[in-house]
């Protein structure tokens, strides 16, 4: 069926803050992806069905039209800036900060700054428009380590309340984006599959507004 929609969520906090926008516009999930292995799901509407993939991998899958529309984290979109999409709602949800962290207290050791952070294109942006020359070092999780073991000077992560880093002794220090999750369209379907498209996304502008 060409009319068929996919939408590609993570799972986590980006699927359960993104089930409400959905059932506001009358899509609700048969099965539920933190019990279930299936990779795809299906949903009351015979015409839509979830894809659950890695948060990272939501824009890949949707700019080569593995799905229609997804839900990305502004922070990974900021990692792809070439990405072919369109991102025309803010869903508001999973609202957090990108921010570089460290140790209170501490200079860091004379010569080039050592930045530990799985965000190396959001990082090698900030410390460019600063006229800083740093080292970034790619990681893919427990950047609060980083700092502790002296593999690095500072972090560059997400951050909501902070406990997390101060739980390992680190501050937040510098904002670099305010974050939150967008929705994202696959351009070719916006053209071939454009009323349900239209009608979908306009349903979840109006749930967002009134969430909000
Ligand atoms: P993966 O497990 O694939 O590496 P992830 O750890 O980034 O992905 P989540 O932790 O579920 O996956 O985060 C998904 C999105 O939620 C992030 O891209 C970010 O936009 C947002 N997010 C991350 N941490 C927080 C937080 N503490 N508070 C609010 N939103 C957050
Ligand atoms: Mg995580």
């Amino acid at each position: 069926m060409s009319d068929t929609l996919t939408l590609a969520l993570s799972k986590g906090r980006i699927f359960k803050e993104t089930l409400p926008l959905l059932a506001a516009a009358g899509i609700v999930p048969v099965d539920d992806p933190e019990t279930s292995r299936k990779l795809i799901l299906d949903t009351n509407l015979p015409d839509v069905k979830l894809i659950i993939v890695r948060a990272s991998d939501v824009p890949t899958y949707v700019e080569y039209g593995g799905a229609d529309i997804g839900v990305a984290g502004k922070d990974v979109l900021m990692e792809h800036p070439h990405a072919e999409l369109y991102e025309p709602v803010d869903l508001k949800i999973a609202r957090c900060k990108l921010m570089t962290a460290g140790k209170p207290d501490v200079d860091p050791s004379s010569g080039r700054l050592r930045v530990a952070t799985k965000f190396v294109e959001s990082t090698r942006r900030f410390y460019a428009e600063k006229g800083e020359q740093v080292e970034i070092i790619k990681l893919y999780g427990s950047m609060e380590l980083a700092p502790l073991v002296g593999l690095a000077d500072r972090i560059v992560d997400v951050v909501d309340t902070g406990n997390t880093l101060r739980a390992n002794g680190l501050i937040p220090m510098e904002h670099i984006a305010d974050i939150s999750s967008r929705l994202v369209v696959n351009k070719a379907s916006m053209k071939m599959k454009h009323k349900r498209m239209q009608s979908f996304i306009e349903h979840i502008r109006d749930a967002v507004r009134e969430q909000n």
